[in-house]
Protein backbone atom coordinates (compact mmCIF):
# COMPACT_ATOMS: atom_id res chain seq x y z
CA UNK A 1 0.00 0.00 0.00
CA UNK A 2 2.67 2.46 1.06
CA UNK A 3 5.07 1.11 -2.34
CA UNK A 4 1.41 2.30 -4.43
CA UNK A 5 1.08 5.30 -2.68
CA UNK A 6 4.54 6.49 -3.31
CA UNK A 7 4.05 5.17 -6.93
CA UNK A 8 1.11 7.55 -7.80
CA UNK A 9 2.46 10.27 -5.75
CA UNK A 10 6.11 10.46 -8.36
CA UNK A 11 3.62 10.27 -11.09
CA UNK A 12 1.58 13.19 -9.34
CA UNK A 13 5.03 15.04 -9.05
CA UNK A 14 6.56 14.03 -12.30
CA UNK A 15 3.75 13.93 -14.83
CA UNK A 16 2.48 17.58 -14.65
CA UNK A 17 6.73 18.17 -14.75
CA UNK A 18 6.69 16.65 -18.28
CA UNK A 19 3.76 17.59 -19.94
CA UNK A 20 3.65 21.12 -19.08
CA UNK A 21 6.81 22.65 -17.90
CA UNK A 22 9.15 20.85 -20.31
CA UNK A 23 7.83 21.94 -23.61
CA UNK A 24 7.47 25.70 -21.69
CA UNK A 25 11.07 25.35 -21.42
CA UNK A 26 11.64 24.52 -24.90
CA UNK A 27 10.11 27.35 -26.40
CA UNK A 28 11.26 29.80 -23.59
CA UNK A 29 14.72 29.50 -22.97
CA UNK A 30 15.81 31.60 -19.84
CA UNK A 31 18.85 33.54 -19.81
CA UNK A 32 20.78 35.13 -16.64
CA UNK A 33 21.93 38.69 -17.93
CA UNK A 34 23.84 41.14 -15.86
CA UNK A 35 24.00 44.50 -16.17
CA UNK A 36 26.54 46.77 -15.06
CA UNK A 37 26.20 50.54 -15.00
CA UNK A 38 29.02 53.25 -14.87
CA UNK A 39 29.20 56.54 -14.91
CA UNK A 40 32.24 58.45 -15.16
CA UNK A 41 35.41 57.34 -15.87
CA UNK A 42 38.38 59.50 -15.28
CA UNK A 43 42.20 59.29 -14.80
CA UNK A 44 43.02 58.07 -11.17
CA UNK A 45 39.49 59.23 -9.86
CA UNK A 46 37.31 56.71 -8.05
CA UNK A 47 34.21 57.85 -6.23
CA UNK A 48 30.92 56.21 -5.81
CA UNK A 49 29.65 57.29 -9.61
CA UNK A 50 33.51 57.78 -10.68
CA UNK A 51 36.05 54.63 -11.44
CA UNK A 52 39.47 55.55 -13.24
CA UNK A 53 40.36 54.37 -16.43
CA UNK A 54 42.39 51.20 -14.61
CA UNK A 55 39.49 50.33 -12.66
CA UNK A 56 37.44 49.91 -15.80
CA UNK A 57 40.06 48.22 -18.22
CA UNK A 58 40.62 45.72 -14.73
CA UNK A 59 37.00 45.32 -14.72
CA UNK A 60 36.62 44.28 -18.54
CA UNK A 61 39.85 41.83 -18.51
CA UNK A 62 38.27 40.02 -15.03
CA UNK A 63 34.76 40.15 -16.76
CA UNK A 64 36.26 38.25 -20.08
CA UNK A 65 38.03 36.05 -18.11
CA UNK A 66 35.46 35.17 -15.63
CA UNK A 67 33.75 33.72 -19.19
CA UNK A 68 31.06 36.34 -20.25
CA UNK A 69 30.67 37.89 -23.56
CA UNK A 70 29.73 41.37 -23.74
CA UNK A 71 26.58 41.40 -26.14
CA UNK A 72 24.45 44.36 -26.91
CA UNK A 73 21.26 45.00 -25.83
CA UNK A 74 19.63 44.75 -29.69
CA UNK A 75 21.59 40.94 -29.10
CA UNK A 76 18.85 40.63 -25.92
CA UNK A 77 15.80 42.33 -27.63
CA UNK A 78 16.31 39.76 -30.81
CA UNK A 79 16.60 36.90 -28.33
CA UNK A 80 13.55 37.91 -26.61
CA UNK A 81 12.26 38.20 -30.01
CA UNK A 82 12.70 35.11 -31.03
CA UNK A 83 15.38 36.05 -34.00
CA UNK A 84 19.00 35.10 -32.42
CA UNK A 85 20.73 33.48 -29.87
CA UNK A 86 23.20 34.96 -26.80
CA UNK A 87 26.25 33.21 -25.75
CA UNK A 88 26.44 31.06 -22.89
CA UNK A 89 27.32 34.02 -20.48
CA UNK A 90 26.21 37.26 -21.75
CA UNK A 91 26.76 40.45 -19.97
CA UNK A 92 25.73 44.02 -20.61
CA UNK A 93 27.70 46.91 -20.00
CA UNK A 94 25.66 51.00 -19.71
CA UNK A 95 26.86 54.25 -18.63
CA UNK A 96 24.69 56.42 -18.48
CA UNK A 97 24.28 60.41 -18.30
CA UNK A 98 26.38 60.87 -21.55
CA UNK A 99 29.54 62.18 -20.04
CA UNK A 100 32.43 63.17 -22.43
CA UNK A 101 34.65 61.30 -20.50
CA UNK A 102 33.16 57.99 -21.83
CA UNK A 103 34.00 58.74 -25.56
CA UNK A 104 37.53 60.07 -23.85
CA UNK A 105 38.32 57.05 -21.68
CA UNK A 106 36.23 54.45 -21.85
CA UNK A 107 35.54 54.06 -25.67
CA UNK A 108 39.35 53.53 -26.64
CA UNK A 109 39.29 50.77 -23.61
CA UNK A 110 36.07 48.98 -24.81
CA UNK A 111 37.72 48.99 -28.64
CA UNK A 112 40.85 47.21 -27.42
CA UNK A 113 38.67 44.78 -24.89
CA UNK A 114 36.37 43.89 -27.95
CA UNK A 115 33.52 45.25 -25.39
CA UNK A 116 30.36 47.16 -26.60
CA UNK A 117 28.03 49.26 -24.49
CA UNK A 118 25.03 51.55 -23.97
CA UNK A 119 25.44 55.21 -23.31
CA UNK A 120 22.55 56.66 -21.87
CA UNK A 121 22.21 60.24 -22.63
CA UNK A 122 20.58 63.15 -20.98
CA UNK A 123 18.60 65.56 -24.05
CA UNK A 124 19.25 68.86 -21.97
CA UNK A 125 23.07 67.94 -20.97
CA UNK A 126 23.52 67.30 -24.33
CA UNK A 127 22.14 70.39 -25.74
CA UNK A 128 23.98 72.41 -23.51
CA UNK A 129 27.22 71.15 -24.18
CA UNK A 130 26.38 71.15 -28.43
CA UNK A 131 26.42 74.81 -27.57
CA UNK A 132 28.93 75.31 -25.82
CA UNK A 133 32.33 76.91 -26.62
CA UNK A 134 33.75 74.82 -23.38
CA UNK A 135 32.95 71.34 -24.59
CA UNK A 136 34.98 68.45 -24.76
CA UNK A 137 36.69 68.58 -21.30
CA UNK A 138 36.51 65.27 -19.66
CA UNK A 139 35.89 66.90 -15.78
CA UNK A 140 33.05 68.13 -17.02
CA UNK A 141 31.65 68.16 -20.73
CA UNK A 142 28.89 66.13 -21.37
CA UNK A 143 28.38 64.26 -24.98
CA UNK A 144 27.18 66.75 -27.74
CA UNK A 145 24.96 65.78 -31.20
CA UNK A 146 27.88 65.22 -33.09
CA UNK A 147 30.01 62.93 -30.91
CA UNK A 148 26.77 61.03 -30.37
CA UNK A 149 26.26 60.10 -33.87
CA UNK A 150 30.18 58.92 -34.13
CA UNK A 151 29.94 57.17 -31.51
CA UNK A 152 26.54 55.65 -32.67
CA UNK A 153 28.19 55.11 -35.99
CA UNK A 154 30.92 52.90 -34.78
CA UNK A 155 29.08 50.26 -34.48
CA UNK A 156 30.06 49.37 -30.71
CA UNK A 157 27.84 51.91 -29.35
CA UNK A 158 24.42 51.83 -28.66
CA UNK A 159 22.18 55.26 -27.52
CA UNK A 160 20.10 55.00 -24.82
CA UNK A 161 17.13 57.54 -23.48
CA UNK A 162 18.27 58.97 -20.30
CA UNK A 163 15.20 61.26 -20.84
CA UNK A 164 15.40 64.96 -22.62
CA UNK A 165 14.99 67.37 -19.06
CA UNK A 166 13.55 64.89 -15.82
CA UNK A 167 17.35 64.30 -14.65
CA UNK A 168 16.29 66.40 -11.48
CA UNK A 169 15.28 66.13 -8.48
CA UNK A 170 12.48 69.03 -8.51
CA UNK A 171 9.47 69.75 -8.65
CA UNK A 172 9.75 66.25 -10.50
CA UNK A 173 12.26 63.55 -9.25
CA UNK A 174 12.89 61.92 -12.52
CA UNK A 175 9.66 60.80 -14.15
CA UNK A 176 7.44 60.44 -11.13
CA UNK A 177 4.25 61.91 -10.78
CA UNK A 178 4.23 65.43 -9.17
CA UNK A 179 1.51 65.97 -6.66
CA UNK A 180 -1.73 67.96 -7.94
CA UNK A 181 -0.49 66.03 -11.39
CA UNK A 182 -3.22 64.57 -13.10
CA UNK A 183 -2.51 61.03 -14.37
CA UNK A 184 -3.18 62.43 -18.03
CA UNK A 185 -1.07 65.19 -17.59
CA UNK A 186 1.80 63.22 -15.81
CA UNK A 187 1.28 60.81 -18.92
CA UNK A 188 2.06 63.51 -21.28
CA UNK A 189 4.63 65.05 -19.21
CA UNK A 190 6.71 61.88 -19.31
CA UNK A 191 6.04 60.94 -23.26
CA UNK A 192 6.48 64.63 -24.43
CA UNK A 193 9.81 64.58 -22.69
CA UNK A 194 11.48 61.05 -23.69
CA UNK A 195 9.75 61.78 -27.28
CA UNK A 196 11.52 65.17 -27.30
CA UNK A 197 15.14 63.46 -26.92
CA UNK A 198 14.00 60.79 -29.30
CA UNK A 199 12.86 63.09 -32.02
CA UNK A 200 16.52 65.15 -31.45
CA UNK A 201 18.37 62.16 -31.46
CA UNK A 202 17.10 60.91 -34.70
CA UNK A 203 17.25 64.54 -36.26
CA UNK A 204 21.02 65.38 -35.13
CA UNK A 205 23.00 62.48 -34.17
CA UNK A 206 21.05 59.49 -37.06
CA UNK A 207 20.14 57.55 -34.10
CA UNK A 208 16.61 56.66 -32.73
CA UNK A 209 17.12 54.33 -29.24
CA UNK A 210 15.55 51.35 -28.35
CA UNK A 211 16.14 51.39 -24.28
CA UNK A 212 15.54 53.85 -21.81
CA UNK A 213 16.88 54.50 -18.26
CA UNK A 214 14.97 55.71 -15.62
CA UNK A 215 16.73 58.32 -14.05
CA UNK A 216 17.91 57.78 -10.49
CA UNK A 217 16.22 54.35 -11.14
CA UNK A 218 12.92 55.82 -10.58
CA UNK A 219 10.11 54.53 -12.17
CA UNK A 220 5.83 53.81 -12.40
CA UNK A 221 3.73 51.81 -14.33
CA UNK A 222 2.07 54.81 -16.16
CA UNK A 223 5.73 55.70 -17.34
CA UNK A 224 6.50 52.34 -18.15
CA UNK A 225 3.31 52.73 -20.20
CA UNK A 226 4.21 55.58 -22.46
CA UNK A 227 7.49 54.62 -22.57
CA UNK A 228 6.21 51.43 -24.13
CA UNK A 229 4.60 53.33 -26.42
CA UNK A 230 6.98 55.64 -27.54
CA UNK A 231 8.60 52.41 -29.02
CA UNK A 232 11.27 51.61 -26.10
CA UNK A 233 11.94 47.70 -25.75
CA UNK A 234 14.40 48.05 -22.99
CA UNK A 235 13.57 49.99 -19.76
CA UNK A 236 16.65 50.21 -17.18
CA UNK A 237 16.66 50.40 -13.41
CA UNK A 238 18.65 51.00 -10.92
CA UNK A 239 17.68 48.38 -8.78
CA UNK A 240 20.54 46.10 -7.93
CA UNK A 241 20.56 41.97 -9.07
CA UNK A 242 20.70 39.86 -12.19
CA UNK A 243 17.38 40.14 -14.99
CA UNK A 244 16.40 36.32 -16.12
CA UNK A 245 15.25 37.44 -19.76
CA UNK A 246 12.95 35.02 -21.08
CA UNK A 247 12.25 34.58 -24.99
CA UNK A 248 9.06 35.42 -26.35
CA UNK A 249 8.52 37.41 -23.26
CA UNK A 250 8.93 41.05 -23.68
CA UNK A 251 8.00 42.13 -20.32
CA UNK A 252 11.15 40.51 -18.91
CA UNK A 253 12.85 43.29 -20.17
CA UNK A 254 10.84 46.22 -18.62
CA UNK A 255 12.34 46.18 -15.19
CA UNK A 256 16.16 45.64 -15.80
CA UNK A 257 18.27 44.83 -12.77
CA UNK A 258 21.77 46.61 -13.37
CA UNK A 259 25.00 46.40 -10.70
CA UNK A 260 26.13 50.49 -9.88
CA UNK A 261 29.97 50.08 -10.59
CA UNK A 262 31.06 51.74 -7.37
CA UNK A 263 34.07 53.62 -7.88
CA UNK A 264 34.97 52.33 -3.96
CA UNK A 265 34.66 48.36 -5.04
CA UNK A 266 37.50 46.40 -6.16
CA UNK A 267 36.71 44.68 -9.45
CA UNK A 268 37.02 41.39 -7.73
CA UNK A 269 33.96 42.40 -5.24
CA UNK A 270 32.20 43.45 -8.73
CA UNK A 271 32.77 39.95 -10.21
CA UNK A 272 31.37 39.00 -6.83
CA UNK A 273 28.15 40.67 -7.73
CA UNK A 274 27.97 39.66 -11.01
CA UNK A 275 28.47 35.99 -10.33
CA UNK A 276 26.39 35.95 -7.13
CA UNK A 277 23.81 38.54 -8.49
CA UNK A 278 23.53 39.80 -5.15
CA UNK A 279 24.45 43.46 -4.06
CA UNK A 280 27.63 43.74 -1.69
CA UNK A 281 27.46 47.06 -0.27
CA UNK A 282 30.81 49.07 -0.12
CA UNK A 283 31.93 51.34 2.85
CA UNK A 284 32.43 55.15 2.09
ZN1 LIG B 1 21.57 59.36 -14.58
Amino acid sequence: MKRLFLCLFSLFIIFPFFTARTPVFAEQPRVRLPVVMYHNVLNGRQGEYVVSERQLESDLIAIKKAGYTFVSAKQVIDFVDGKGSLPQKPLLLTFDDGNYNNMYYAFPLLKKHGACAVFNVIGAFVSASSNSSQADNPNYSHLTWKEISTLHKSGKIEIGNHTYGMHVYKPRFGVGQMEGESETQYRAAVKEDAGRLQTELSRRSGVTPVVFAYPFGKYTTPAKEELLSLGFRMLFTCNEGVTTVVRGDSTTLHYVRRFNRNGKMSTKTLLEEIESGKHIPVDS
